[in-house]
């Protein structure tokens, strides 16, 4: 039997409401009741004990295109951020679109031994928004919703029946919110900025119109939407009042979408060109708000890595996304929390348990008899962040040079220390 005694920090569980001085117990994997004995003792006076951070929007790249990202490197990344869960997008290389491949993608995951993931299926054959993928055999396999994410479903009628399907399996159906016709070549945020700047902007009407319809085709067929990546004041405004209406959605921000806004495009840097795009400061201050408020149920990275040279190309060339597994935690404590925008539970909150809701997965807790994935946080640790030091194969971050403070110092997944430093 081991047991591992996390010693005398803040231990910090939104889930059930704790949040105080004390020690967390592991033993045989699991979150225990105080032992006697401990076979090991980790101090962690002055850190957080928190539930593993969870992530639900990564893109690791395999099968297909390994140059970007493979799923250990991935893997890697995500216990180096403090992350011990991680739910893949479908839109790899070859598309998470069969049991096969989801099959696939947890073998890899094992292999590496380290962040646990759980795959998304493809809603679509090949992500074209045709066919509908065999989703009741990707959900057998192990699929814990399913996605397009990279491209909207754009036909009504398709994401009807893949909402129905989908909820057959008690999974979600995560959307990329983007009306194709509307973003055809643009390549930031549409507005004053981008008009300056000679480049074609991307309205945010694109975004919250989908949005919209997606919310209504949640409540039409009771089955659970969630909005990815929301990135516009309009979006959390639909959002609000789908939930109002006791509609089945959760929503997701990203760090990006949180901090920066589209000021930032002034420089022409690739380094700050995603999908969706940095918008205005004012649908920046939208989005704390309704993470604050709990609009937005959780934090997701969108973790989404280039090769360098890729990335290298000038702006109207080089490909959407940037990496963010390894300065999540950072920048949300840095620019939210330190900042007094937002509490720390509640920051802890939205990258535990408010994403494990979404997928309805047993993680996000330090309850008794929970899996023991803890993360253990130095909230004053200042590093400089430095991509050439990244675990992930991607090295585009917008945060590049910059100094954040706290970082995860070390990672438990099922009782198993991944991560130290
Ligand atoms: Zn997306």
């Amino acid at each position: 039997m081991t047991s591992i005694l996390i010693k005398g920090g803040r231990v910090l569980d939104p889930a059930s409401g704790r949040d105080e001085k004390g020690d967390v117990w592991i033993v045989n994997g699991r979150i225990a009741k105080p032992g006697r004995k401990a076979t090991q003792t980790i101090k962690a006076s002055g850190a957080w004990v928190v539930p593993g951070l969870i992530d639900i929007h990564v893109h690791f790249r395999e099968p297909g295109h390994e140059s970007k990202e493979t799923i250990a490197a991935g893997c890697a990344a995500a216990v180096a951020g403090g992350f011990t869960s991680v739910a893949t997008m479908a839109n790899t290389g070859r598309p998470v679109d069969s049991a096969m491949a989801v099959r696939y993608v947890r073998d890899r995951a094992a292999e590496a031994k380290s962040a646990r993931v759980f795959p998304l299926g493809a809603v679509t054959q090949g992500l074209k928004g045709e066919e509908l993928a065999e989703m009741g055999l990707m959900a057998e396999a192990g699929a814990v919703g399913f996605s397009d994410d990279g491209h909207p479903v754009m036909n009504s009628e398709i994401l009807r029946r893949a909402l129905e399907y989908a909820s057959m399996f008690n999974r979600p159906v995560i959307s990329h919110c983007e009306d194709a016709h509307l973003t055809k070549g643009a390549s930031m945020n549409e507005g004053r900025v981008a008009t300056e700047l000679g480049l074609r902007g991307w309205p945010a009407v694109a975004e919250a119109a989908m949005a919209a319809r997606d919310c209504l085709l949640a409540r039409w067929t009771g089955a659970r939407v969630h909005i990815a990546h929301v990135s516009a004041k309009e979006t959390v405004e639909v959002i609000r009042a789908a939930k109002r209406a006791g509609d089945p959605v959760t929503a997701e921000a990203a760090p990006h979408h949180l901090t920066l806004d589209e000021e930032q495009l002034r420089t022409y840097d690739p380094r700050f060109r995603m999908n969706p795009p940095l918008r205005s400061a004012e649908d920046v201050a939208a989005l704390v708000a309704a993470l604050a408020d709990g609009t937005i149920d959780c934090i997701a990275s969108d973790h989404a890595p280039h090769t360098v040279e890729e990335k290298d190309r000038e702006f109207d060339a080089c490909p959407n996304g940037i990496v963010g597994l390894e300065t999540t935690l950072g920048v949300i404590l840095t620019d939210l929390v330190a900042s007094g925008k937002m509490t720390a539970p509640r920051a802890v909150e939205a990258m535990t348990i408010g994403p494990a809701k979404v997928l309805g997965l047993p993680h996000g807790t330090l309850a008794v008899g929970a899996p023991a994935d803890v993360t253990i946080i130095d909230p004053e640790r200042a590093w400089k962040v430095d991509p050439a030091a990244f675990k992930s194969r991607g090295r585009c971050t917008p945060w590049e040079g910059r100094t954040l403070k706290g970082r995860a110092v070390a990672t438990i997944v099922g009782g198993m220390l991944v991560h130290e430093e």
